[in-house]
C-alpha cells in the first residue's frame, strides 16, 4: 500500500481557502487547517503587497511577534499545547507539534513565497520529501525520471520497485529528441514525471515547461515535480514554468551553512498538498523546531548568497576554462554549455534581470548558482590525478555535499556516484577525471590560487607562470 493511503482519514481536503491570514493564524492539525495557516502567507497574498524575493526572504514568517514584539521567531520547543476545550486543536490551533508547530509554519509560509506557491510542507531531509512523492505512486504504478537524478533519488525508485512495485523508466531528457523518448516511455499508469535540473553532476538542462506541456498532453493527471536543490528558487521557479510541485534539499543552498538537514515540497495543486499533509503527519518524518528556526534564519540571506555563489562560479567557470590542465569546464552560464539558449529563457526572470541591470553581458556568461564540474586533462580511466588534486587542495574542503558557504570539491566516480559500474559511469561522461565543485563565498582569488597550486601538483610539470601564459594565449585565440 503506498504510504499515503495508509495516512488516517480525519483529514479533509482542502477548498478554497482566505488569503488574509497571518503569520498568527490558526494551525490546526487537519489538512485544511494546517493548509489555511500557510496559504495565509502564500506568494500570491504577497504579490497583492507587490513585495519583491529579497524583502520576503527576510520578512515573510518572522513578523513580530504579537505577544512580546521579539524580531525574530522564538523557538517553540512544546511538543503539545493546552486545550481550553476537547477536540482536535487547541484554541491557537495548534495541539501536537508533528502536526503543525510555529516554527514550522513559519519556514514553510516563507518558502511558499518564494516559489509562488499556495502550500509549503517541510520535512526531515530532501530524501523524506522524495519518498514522499514517489508515495503518491499507487500500487503497480510507473514513473518517469530524469536518468542523471541525485544517487539517493535513484536508491529509492529502486526501493519502491521492491516494496510497492512501482517501476521507473529512467530517462534522457536532454532537448535534442526529447519529445518522442518522453512519449514513448509515459504509459496510462504514469503516475509521476520526476525531473532534476540541472543535473548531477554533468549539469544538464531539462526544458520544464516543455516536459509539463507532453507529459500533461499524453495523461493530464499526472504529476509533474521538479528537484530544484541546484538553482534554489532565487535562479529557477518550476510551477511557473507549469510543474505541479516543486522540491528542495534544504541542506544545500536554502539553508546555506551547512549544519542543518531538512527537505521541502512547494506546490498550489490542492489534491497534491492534501497528499503531502497526509504523508508529512502521517509518516512523521518531520524537521525539527530548532532545523526549522535555522533554515527559516539561512533564507534571509538566501538571495544575496545565490547572486554571490553564481558570480563567484562564473569567474571561477572562466578561470579553470583557460587553465591549460583543465580540459572541459562544464556551467550551464558558460556560452559553450550546450543549453545556454535554453537556460535564457528558463532561468527565474528576476534572476536574468538583475544581472543585466548590474551590467552583466549575459551573451558572454550567465551568473547561474554555485556548482560548476570540470574535467582534468588526464585519462577518464586513472584515478590518480583527481585524487592527488583533492589532497593537495587547501582552502577547498574535500567533502560530499553542496550549497554551503564553504567552496567543496569531490570526485563522482569515486565518492557520489561510486555506484555505478564502470562502463554505465564512462558512457555517462563520469570518469575520474570529471570533478564537480560546490563553489562557495571565499575571496574567488584564493580559489583559483589553490586550484592553480595544487592543479599542478596533480598534472603538472609545467610552472605556474607557463600555466598562467598559455591561459592568456588561450584567452587571447
Ligand atoms: C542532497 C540532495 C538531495 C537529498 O537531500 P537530503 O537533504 O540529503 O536528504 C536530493 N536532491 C538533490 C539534488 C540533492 O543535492
Amino acid at each position: 500500500m503506498a504510504p499515503s493511503a495508509t495516512a488516517s482519514s480525519n483529514h479533509t481536503a482542502p477548498t478554497a481557502l482566505p488569503l488574509a491570514a497571518g503569520a498568527d493564524a490558526p494551525h490546526g492539525n487537519s489538512a485544511a487547517a494546517a493548509i489555511r495557516a500557510t496559504n495565509g502567507l502564500n506568494g500570491e497574498a504577497s504579490k497583492q503587497h507587490g513585495l519583491h524575493f529579497d524583502t520576503l526572504a527576510i520578512h515573510k514568517g518572522s513578523e513580530p511577534d504579537p505577544s512580546t514584539g521579539a524580531i525574530i521567531p522564538n523557538i517553540a520547543l512544546a511538543t503539545a499545547y493546552q486545550q481550553k476545550t476537547v477536540g482536535m486543536s487547541g484554541d491557537k490551533g495548534f495541539d501536537y507539534s508533528r502536526f503543525s508547530n510555529p516554527n514550522r509554519n513559519a519556514f514553510e509560509a516563507n518558502l511558499a513565497a518564494l516559489e509562488g506557491a499556495k502550500y509549503g510542507f517541510a520535512f526531515a531531509s530532501g530524501t523524506a520529501v522524495t519518498s514522499a512523492f514517489m508515495g503518491m505512486v499507487p500500487y503497480g504504478g510507473h514513473v518517469v525520471s530524469v536518468n542523471d537524478v541525485y544517487g539517493g533519488t535513484f536508491k529509492l525508485q529502486g526501493m519502491f520497485k521492491e516494496t510497492h512495485n512501482v517501476e521507473t523508466t529512467l530517462l534522457d531528457l536532454d532537448t535534442e529528441g526529447m519529445e518522442a523518448r518522453l512519449e514513448a516511455a509515459m504509459q496510462p499508469n504514469t503516475k509521476l514525471v520526476w525531473i532534476e535540473t540541472p543535473t548531477n553532476p554533468t549539469l544538464r538542462l531539462v526544458n520544464i515547461a516543455v516536459v509539463c506541456q507532453i507529459a500533461k498532453r499524453i495523461n493530464p493527471d499526472v504529476f509533474v515535480v521538479v528537484d530544484s536543490t541546484f538553482p534554489s528558487p532565487w535562479y529557477q521557479n518550476p510551477l511557473a514554468l507549469g510543474a505541479d510541485a516543486v522540491m528542495h534539499s534544504c541542506t544545500k543552498y536554502i539553508n546555506g551553512h551547512s549544519d542543518v538537514l531538512m527537505g521541502v515540497a512547494v506546490t498550489s495543486h490542492p489534491e497534491i498538498a492534501r497528499r503531502l499533509k497526509l504523508v508529512q503527519s502521517g509518516l512523521g518524518a518531520v524537521p525539527s523546531p530548532f532545523d526549522c528556526w535555522l533554515v527559516l534564519r539561512g533564507l534571509k540571506t538566501l538571495p544575496i548568497r545565490m547572486r554571490e555563489h553564481g558570480r563567484i562560479s562564473l569567474r571561477l567557470a572562466r578561470y579553470l576554462d583557460a587553465h591549460p590542465l583543465i580540459s572541459e569546464v562544464i556551467y550551464p552560464g558558460l556560452p559553450s554549455h550546450p543549453s545556454f539558449e535554453l537556460l535564457k529563457s528558463q532561468i527565474a526572470p528576476k534572476a536574468l534581470q538583475a544581472q543585466i541591470d548590474d551590467g552583466v553581458d549575459i551573451e558572454q556568461g550567465i551568473q547561474y548558482s554555485g556548482m560548476l564540474s570540470f574535467r582534468l586533462a588526464c585519462d577518464p580511466r586513472d584515478r590518480e590525478p583527481g585524487s592527488k588534486l583533492l589532497t593537495e587542495l587547501k582552502v577547498i574542503t574535500l567533502a560530499v555535499s553542496l550549497g554551503g558557504v564553504e567552496s567543496l570539491i569531490e570526485q563522482p566516480s569515486t565518492m557520489t556516484h561510486f555506484m555505478i559500474p564502470e562502463e554505465e559511469r564512462l558512457k555517462l561522461g563520469l570518469g575520474h577525471d570529471l570533478i564537480r565543485m560546490s563553489v562557495g563565498l571565499e575571496d574567488p582569488r584564493d580559489l583559483e590560487q589553490d586550484l592553480d597550486q595544487a592543479l599542478q601538483k596533480a598534472l603538472g610539470s609545467r610552472s605556474t607562470v607557463e600555466a598562467e601564459q598559455e591561459a592568456k594565449r588561450r584567452k587571447l585565440a
